[in-house]
């Protein structure tokens, strides 16, 4: 029902955007008949018309009509209606869904020219930076022709080429790089090294790979600790003698701990709690009177807990892959490997003591955001992808983002065929190969998904021993990835890979060839194209679509089919016992699969549970994360505003009155002298020992309004103090002091911040809640920080000026 509602829209919303693809194509004569200097020169046109007040959506028609109309001329493509379709969703801000080899990095010409006319610069966006530079060098002598300068962001590069490509009209760049950016920007000392302008509009290629799949793991920036890392080893000893839990159910069994599979969860028993803190006692790591439960130890139940998960749930080339002696992560969606990023709270030393490879010290958070909210600080986020629409209402609800699904240029022919479900996955591993050899023999091309580099080299092993050659992938190295991705529709040629392993790149039938392509095409689809086969289903609907649309692009023939059985991850732990219903009811056994459209349902059903259930999870981080990206933002504009203030003496003053009259009231609460002239001494570096001496002094202090008279003296007593500096060294030289120690106090509390809100995490999620809501009282905690933050901030820029001898 649901379904049918959003394509009667979907229709609707096509039907009335096809009215303006008309008028573009009305258009289309005349500007044929324009030459090139003519047409290059529209640019200029329309900016003008800007200027003057013209809204984009006017100059719509025009703009695509003249990219359209360049792109036939400079890179020999002419953008299909349906293309043009793609391009004004995207440029309305609203995610496009086309199909795998639909066109789409030339769609995103359409609104990246558009809405680079206005000068406030376009960011493409891609989720690596081999395919940020394969799209900028193909599309950049179009946008060249047409007026408009282009550049790349990358990995370690030049500050002074950072800043130009941020000038740019369009800068593409990977994901990552436009967030770390984003961090380093608000981390500069002078104005001459900001080199990010206010965030304007994005086009996200893949959208739904950068903002679902990633948005688990955050970017962070961070210095080092030097904490000893043996504790990992002795963690790790401990944890292998502790005794799992045999049921989930049953939380009385014996045991030392409950493991959640499901959840990927971990929780201590009494009796786990007690056998471990006696073992920390003997090897003197916690006092003996001491209690494994203190708030001091936390840190111990966390490298414990990590210890068991690394123990017991993460598992070598299936989660992680260890390359030079370094466990690297592996995405579980994408089979990517993960360079450079580390589990947190602990898992990834825990991983590497259970490894035996060198630990890394747990680092110090300098800066961090999430994609997630990195992406909602642009104007417009829009972005297209091969997979969105399973995903409309996560879209909806967290950014905002309509999905409209746009019609394929041919229709598309490809067979999916139901799912064959098998006992047990030898059986299925069997059928596979066999799958894979009828295929091969008719001169097919097959593409084989699994879902780990495990299973890809497991079955790559057995075809090598029936001498079956093939290419095997695993997300090691983008350029090759994309390489052999573009060669896997050639004829008879068998490529496993790691679901979307070189996702951005598009299979063609035939291969990518110099010479015969059309020969070598005719002859794979005489064959019957590409056949997808995959080696299990994914946990979620979005990724399979993927990888079945890698057949069948632009009309072409092509075939998938799911190989899966009981042993399966998502069956074990999401739909077993109605499967293994169903499967009665079918006739499974172990001689005969089965085959039938019961089978999909049920699986999309367990499917839609764990889609649910991740979902979930995105949206609990982000309710989190919610309240630490709003003081982000708010100590972010501050920094920016001291930054670019050239004059900040004034905000100087307001700081330090704020800090006098925070030592007057605080001494008002308990009229007590010798602390308020300590504070005075401490904090302001004024001396009113004698001063307070004076009878009178005293008496007019302790006056009804004693409190006005103290903060005149102080504040007149702080003034000379300043006036005889300004003199002594010049008002420059203090303002320029000013300034650094208001953005160093900002930078060192803020990453001072950071921990203390990351513990605040870690503390509540220990801690049991039965009546109260863990989110409330982190929020309560966090608004309690971020107070403190803030007068903990001015005080630090009062004392510092006050103490400094120049
Ligand atoms: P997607 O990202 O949608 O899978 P790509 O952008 O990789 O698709 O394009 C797939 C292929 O189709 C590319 O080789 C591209 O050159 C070709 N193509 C796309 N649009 C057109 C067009 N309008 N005319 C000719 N070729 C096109």
């Amino acid at each position: 029902m649901l379904i049918r509602k959003f394509y009667n829209k979907n229709n609707r919303e096509i039907k009335r955007i096809s009215n303006i693809v008309y008028i573009i194509n009305d258009l289309e004569n005349y500007f044929a008949s324009l030459d090139n200097n003519t047409l290059r020169v529209k640019t200029i046109e329309f900016r003008k018309r800007i200027i003057k007040g013209d809204l984009l959506d006017m100059l719509l028609p025009e703009a695509f009509c003249t990219i359209r109309e360049a792109s036939k001329r400079i890179i020999g493509m002419r953008h299909f209606d349906v293309q043009l379709i793609g391009g004004i969703v995207l440029h309305k801000g609203i995610i496009s869904e086309m199909k795998t080899g639909e066109g789409k990095t030339i769609v995103g010409t359409l609104p990246t020219y558009l809405n680079a006319l206005t000068g406030l610069g376009v960011h493409v966006i891609t989720i690596n930076e081999f395919l940020a530079k394969r799209d900028s060098t193909n599309m950049r002598p179009l946008f060249e022709f047409l007026g408009l300068s282009i550049k790349n962001i990358y990995a370690e590069q030049r500050l002074k080429e950072k800043i130009a490509a941020y000038k740019a009209d369009i800068t593409y760049g990977h994901n990552n790089e436009y967030g770390f950016d984003y961090l380093r920007n608000h981390m500069v000392y002078d104005i001459k090294e900001k080199f990010q302008r206010k965030l304007n509009f994005a086009l996200i290629d893949e959208i739904d790979s950068i903002l679902i799949d990633e948005t688990r793991t955050p970017l962070i920036i961070s210095g080092h600790t030097y904490e000893c890392t043996t504790i990992y080893y002795i963690i790790k000893n401990i944890a292998k003698k502790l005794i799992r839990n045999k049921n989930t159910k049953y939380k009385h069994e014996k045991c030392d701990f409950i493991l959640d599979e499901k959840h990927k969860q971990v929780e201590l028993t009494e009796q786990g709690h007690k056998f471990i803190e006696c073992i920390l006692k003997a090897k003197k790591i916690i006092k003996k009177n001491d209690s494994l439960y203190s708030v001091k130890n936390i840190d111990l139940i966390k490298k414990i807990k990590a210890a068991l998960l690394a123990l017991y749930l993460f598992k070598i080339n299936v989660d992680y892959i260890i390359i030079n002696n370094e466990v690297i992560i592996v995405d579980e969606n994408t089979g990517r490997i993960m360079q450079g990023k580390r589990w947190s709270y602990g898992l990834h030393q825990a991983i590497e003591a259970k490894e035996g490879v060198n630990i890394k010290n747990e680092s110090n958070t300098l800066a961090y955001i999430t994609l997630q909210n990195y992406f909602r600080l642009y104007t417009t986020v829009t972005g297209m992808t091969g997979t969105a629409f399973t995903s409309v209402n996560e879209f909806n609800k967290i950014y905002n983002l309509d999905v409209i699904v746009i019609p394929t240029n041919k229709p598309i022919i490809r067979k999916d065929m139901n799912d064959l479900m098998f006992y047990s996955k030898k059986e299925k591993i069997e059928a596979i190969i066999k799958d894979i050899k009828n295929k091969f023999y008719k001169g097919r091309p097959v593409l084989l998904g699994t879902t780990s580099i495990k299973n890809s080299e497991y079955i790559s092993e057995l075809l090598k021993q029936q001498k079956i050659s093939h290419n095997i992938l695993n997300a090691k190295n983008h350029y090759n990835e994309a390489n052999i991705i573009a060669q896997a529709g050639h004829f008879s040629t068998i490529t496993i890979a790691t679901n979307m392993a070189g996702r951005g790149t598009d299979i063609k039938l035939g291969g990518k060839q110099k010479h015969n392509t059309t020969l070598s095409k005719n002859l794979v689809i005489i064959s019957g194209g590409l056949h997808v086969i995959g080696a299990e289903r994914n946990d979620s609907r979005r990724i399979d679509n993927q990888l079945r649309g890698r057949s069948g692009r632009q009309g072409d023939p092509g075939s998938t089919r799911f190989f899966i059985c009981l042993e399966d991850k998502l069956m074990r732990l999401f739909g077993l016992k109605k499967i293994k219903k169903m499967s009665q009811i079918l006739g499974l056994s172990y001689d005969e699969a089965i085959s039938h459209k019961l089978v999909k349902k049920v699986i999309e059903q367990a499917q839609k549970k764990v889609e649910i259930h991740d979902y979930n999870i995105r949206n609990q981080i982000l309710k989190y994360e919610k309240i630490s990206n709003y003081h982000r933002k708010i100590i972010y504009s501050k920094r920016d505003t001291i930054l670019f203030n050239y004059n900040i003496s004034e905000y100087i003053k307001f700081i330090r009155n704020e800090v006098i009259f925070k030592i007057v009231y605080d001494y008002k609460k308990t009229y007590n002298i010798n602390k308020l002239l300590k504070n005075i001494k401490t904090i302001l570096n004024i001396n009113l020992y004698d001063w307070i001496k004076i009878k009178t002094n005293q008496y007019m202090l302790s006056s009804k309004r004693g409190y006005i008279f103290l903060f005149k003296k102080i504040k007149d007593k702080y003034k000379t103090n300043y006036v005889y500096n300004c003199k002594k060294f010049g008002k420059q030289r203090i303002k320029e002091f000013e300034k650094n120690t208001l953005l160093q106090v900002f930078d060192i509390r803020w990453k001072e911040h950071l921990q203390n809100m990351d513990y605040i995490m870690k503390s509540i999620q220990l801690r049991g809640y039965i009546f109260k809501d863990p989110f409330e009282e982190y929020k309560r905690e966090a608004y309690r920080l971020f107070k403190a933050l803030i007068i903990n901030l001015k005080v630090d820029v009062v004392s510092v000026l006050s103490q400094y001898k120049f």
